[in-house]
């Protein structure tokens, strides 16, 4: 055995404080894995003022300390909880800039999570804890490795700390001008450049910078690490990936099975598990007399809880969305939030189609495990996937991934194959509404085979997503951030 590492897991979001999206999920889950396997494994997020000090039993861990912010010092303190089993979770606290309900979408995005960073480097000093990864999440805290490398490139409290940097998704980049350069007080080593990416020379690209000074870099499964490093799902960065492709690795998420687990789920009707199937079924007909559609158990009840964006393929789906309504007899709820045009374009369609589609467009938790648990089919048609959530749920929760062969939809998912008796779900390669169209027949022809089905259930419930096999792998990658990490220290020495 090794010895247990120190790691500190900073991200925007995490279950049960702070989630738009699949990062929260990752960071709930990922470090109470760690915590088991031995680690001393801690978070730190911004406390936003959607966070309730008292429902978390949050109290005070550092007193306001000043943290460098511009030419200035911002005040921030540090509050910090213990209600994750074996893992304390810091918040930097401030009121100017999160005190508000809201976690994204501020004009100034980036000077608040420039302050989170900042805020929670010092308060490594403040605790006097010196972890030997920093694990760095998406573009909130790309400028980490940046600073690692450079303004506390000399700082012995930092000297054995390694940065690692994972990718969720490389659409969204933190996009910034010059301006955030004085913020993080690092002008004077000005914008990135890169030969082939010529933007880096004018915008300040968060991402960029942690893609370009992590130690490690990882991202969320091992097929999506391959994709962005060409140029179709690369979103312009795919010549620093390919640079840096001796540190780029792919490890697929898990799913938290202490929480996601269709026999304990206390918002479903009916709990169940793969050996009382037969008990599911009272699931869907709470979903349908919920949702005000038939309450009928042999219709094919497609279900899809996403955001509302492009990547989840909602324009394919709009696109044959009357063909499959017209020629298949299903029904169809929709949870979501997101881009106001597919806002609209599915209202119409539930109001089009209102005993056989439903439609919720909000973010709600409870409502997402009875869809999860109610339906008989998931979709998710993404442009690209970088790892998916929502098809391990669904897989966990008795009901059939129908999906696009992309990232970690293709790593997971298998396409049944009735002949054979082979796969886990429905998927199609093109992106395109045809093949859409047809992986969805495909699906509601063997539903009607309800042995078959009850086969791919099954299949689906046994499987094992849960995060103790990747949290062994982000051991590995951890260790060798650090063996990076010491070569680098041993050349400049
Ligand atoms: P992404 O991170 O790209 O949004 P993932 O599939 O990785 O996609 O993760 C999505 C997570 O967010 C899943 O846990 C899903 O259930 C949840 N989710 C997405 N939209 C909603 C919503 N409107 N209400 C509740 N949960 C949602």
């Amino acid at each position: 055995m090794s010895d247990p590492l120190k790691i500190l897991i900073m991200s925007a979001e995490m279950v049960p404080f702070a989630k738009t999206g699949g990062l929260a999920d990752v960071s709930g889950a990922l470090p109470k894995a760690l915590a088991r396997l031995g680690d001393d494994v801690r978070v730190v997020l911004p406390r936003y003022g959607r966070i309730d000090p008292e429902r978390f039993s949050m109290a005070e861990e550092v007193q306001t300390f000043p943290v460098p912010m511009d030419d200035l010092q911002e005040p921030v303190s540090i509050l910090k909880t213990d209600t994750v089993p074996g893992v304390p979770v810091y918040f930097v606290n401030n009121e100017k800039y999160f005190n508000r309900e809201g976690i994204y979408g501020y004009p100034d995005d980036g000077e608040r999570f420039i302050l989170y960073c900042r805020a929670a480097l010092e308060m490594l000093r403040q605790l006097n804890w010196k972890p030997d990864i920093i694990h760095c999440n998406d573009w909130h805290t790309g400028i980490v490795p940046n600073w690692l490398k450079t303004t506390y490139k000399n700082d012995p409290f930092f000297a054995d700390t390694a940065s690692v940097f994972t990718i969720h998704n490389l659409q969204y980049q933190g996009l910034f001008g010059w301006r955030i350069l004085e913020v993080a007080g690092i002008e004077e080593y000005g914008f990135l450049h890169h030969p082939q990416i010529g933007e880096l020379a004018d915008v300040v690209d968060l991402m960029a910078r942690g893609l370009n000074f992590a130690d490690v870099i990882n991202t969320v499964s091992e097929r999506y690490a391959q994709e962005i490093l060409t140029p179709e799902f690369g979103e312009k960065l795919d010549p620093l990936l390919i640079d840096r492709r001796e540190r780029l690795f792919g490890i697929l998420n898990g799913v938290d099975y202490d929480e996601i687990n269709p026999a304990t789920d206390r918002y479903i009707a009916q709990n169940f598990d793969g050996d009382h199937l037969d008990d599911r079924e009272a699931n869907k007909l709470a979903l349908q007399r919920e949702s005000n559609l038939p309450q009928d158990p042999s219709v094919p009840l497609v279900g899809m809880v996403s955001r509302l964006a492009d990547q989840k393929g909602f324009d394919l789906l709009a696109g044959c969305f009357d063909a499959m309504m017209n020629c298949l007899n299903i029904q169809f709820v929709l949870l979501g939030t997101g881009d106001q045009h597919y806002h609209n374009v599915f209202s119409q369609f539930a109001q089009k189609y209102p005993d056989r589609v439903a439609i919720y467009l909000t973010f709600n938790a409870a409502l997402a495990q009875k869809i999860y648990a109610g339906s008989d089919m998931f979709l998710m048609p993404s442009r690209f996937e970088p790892c998916g959530l929502g098809q391990l749920i669904s897989l966990r929760y008795g009901s059939i991934p129908v999906v696009r062969h992309t990232g970690g939809l293709a790593d997971t998912i298998q396409n049944f194959d009735p002949r054979t008796n082979q796969g886990n779900g429905f998927s199609f390669e093109r992106y395109d509404q045809i093949d859409l169209y047809t992986a969805l027949v495909r699906a509601v022809e063997n539903y009607k085979h309800s042995d078959t089905w009850r086969i791919l259930q099954e299949r689906g419930m046994q499987a094992d997503y849960s995060w103790s096999s990747s949290a062994r792998k982000y051991e590995d990658l951890y260790r060798r951030a650090l063996e990076f990490r010491r070569r680098e220290a041993a050349v400049t020495r």
